[in-house]
């Protein structure tokens, strides 16, 4: 059985993330992914501008857009534009994107199997991994293996997943055939309730998609088909395809390590449980992650607990605030609506926040000031 200091389950931005700041730190590493490589991803691939800071390596070529304005709209009507002095927000597709992720981690060192599915998990000492083809032991392992973690499921973490169906498809848009479709993104906070709809320019497609923050009603084809219907510009392109896959509702504390074993990304359900944005979160974990088994590899009396510790101070605390925003957003449509058409000051919040340049928790704070007898009375839930 080959041996290595750590074993990642999963090669998506939070497993390869994971193994490049391991094999930076010159730890032995093996990333085992179950698809083959390149793989599809069921994602939007919209990336903040804090999320790109998180990588410390040039990924301008895997980029297919970097937009600096885009429109709010409510069930297919235009509210307002907002224009960014930097891009708003960065489009990548994920198989390119994933790819080089991974690749920036095999030049530092790390060992990737594509193709190799984990089928068992024993928490021996040391731990023991199987897959379709072969087994492995480690001394750390790290859970990056997606939504439906085996992982998580094999040790008992994240007992209580909350999670909801997301639904995508890729429109065809010739390159220059609609500049503004090709050069913006699209918010739609009325198209869907207690969710949104988004358009997001790729090089030659467009990705458009439904989400719902809430996990009640199931979002289902008809809701991305109204969608479309709604915005007059989708409806003539045609439709490459449609999928669903779920994402996480972060937002939960939950402890995301047992001995020498952590989950990190949507293994770990750390994505915004608003927007569904999980790419940042899946690679400020893996760092995390990383980061914290290098120190408990070098002083072995370090345990693995200040990982979830960390995680839920930062990451799992900016998706309790993300909640007040999709309840506060939802509940109250047509305030939010005059507000936002009103307000420059609140229409900058939006785009610190699309940026990621602010967190929630900042923004809450600064609408609070904003409006403090309405926040006092109707929403300061602590
Ligand atoms: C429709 C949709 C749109 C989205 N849009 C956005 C967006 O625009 N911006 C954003 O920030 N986030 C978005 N997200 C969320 C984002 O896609 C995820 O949060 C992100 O992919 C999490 O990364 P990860 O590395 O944790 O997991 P993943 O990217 O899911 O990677 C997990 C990997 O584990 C592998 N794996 C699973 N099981 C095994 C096994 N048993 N053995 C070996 N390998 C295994 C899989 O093959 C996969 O490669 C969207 C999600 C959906 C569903």
């Amino acid at each position: 059985m080959k041996h290595f200091q750590v074993i990642i389950v999963g090669g998506g931005p939070a497993g390869s993330m994971a193994g490049y700041h391991l094999a930076n730190a010159g730890v032995e590493v093996l990333i085992l992914d179950k698809s083959v490589w390149p793989r599809r991803k069921v994602c939007g691939g919209g990336l903040t501008h804090r999320a790109l800071l998180e990588i410390p390596f040039d990924i301008s070529s895997t980029l297919h857009a970097a937009v600096e304005w885009g429109t709010i709209a409510s069930g297919g009507r235009e509210l307002f534009d907002i224009q960014g002095s930097h891009p708003i927000s960065y489009l990548v597709d994920r198989p390119s994107f994933d790819a080089e992720l991974v690749n920036h981690a095999i030049k530092k060192g790390a060992v990737f199997h594509p193709a190799e599915r984990v089928i068992a998990l024993k928490n021996k000492d040391p731990i023991e991994i199987h897959t379709i083809k072969s087994a492995y032991s480690c001394d750390y392992l790290i859970g990056a293996d997606g939504v439906h973690s085996l992982v998580a499921k094999s040790f008992d973490l994240i007992p209580d997943r909350k999670t909801s169906l997301v639904y995508e498809a890729r429109l065809n848009l010739p390159k220059l055939a609609n500049k503004k479709l090709a050069d913006s993104i699209t918010f739609d906070f009325g198209t869907i309730f207690w969710g949104y709809g988004w358009i997001f320019p790729k090089r030659d497609h467009l990705n458009v998609g439904v989400c719902r923050s809430w996990p009640m009603e199931k979002v289902g084809k008809k809701h991305l088909m109204r969608f479309i219907n709604q915005h007059q510009a989708l409806r003539e392109l045609p439709i490459i395809d449609i999928r669903a896959f779920p994402v996480p509702l972060g937002g939960k504390t939950n402890q995301l390590h047992k001995d020498h074993i952590i989950v990190a990304g949507d293994a770990a359900n750390l994505a915004d449980p608003w927007l569904g944005e999980g790419l940042d979160y899946a690679m400020v974990s893996g760092r995390i992650a990383a980061e914290m088994i290098v120190k408990s590899i070098r002083e072995p009396s370090i345990d693995l607990s200040d990982y979830s510790k960390r995680i839920s101070q930062t990451l799992v605390m900016q998706f309790k605030y993300a909640r007040r925003f999709s309840i506060l957003v939802n509940a109250l449509p047509f305030i939010n609506t005059a507000v936002l058409k009103s307000s420059q000051t609140v229409q900058k919040m939006v785009i610190d926040l699309l940026r990621g340049d602010k967190s929630y928790q900042e923004i809450w704070q600064e609408l609070k000031t904003l409006f403090p007898l309405f926040f006092h009375k109707i929403l300061n839930r602590k």
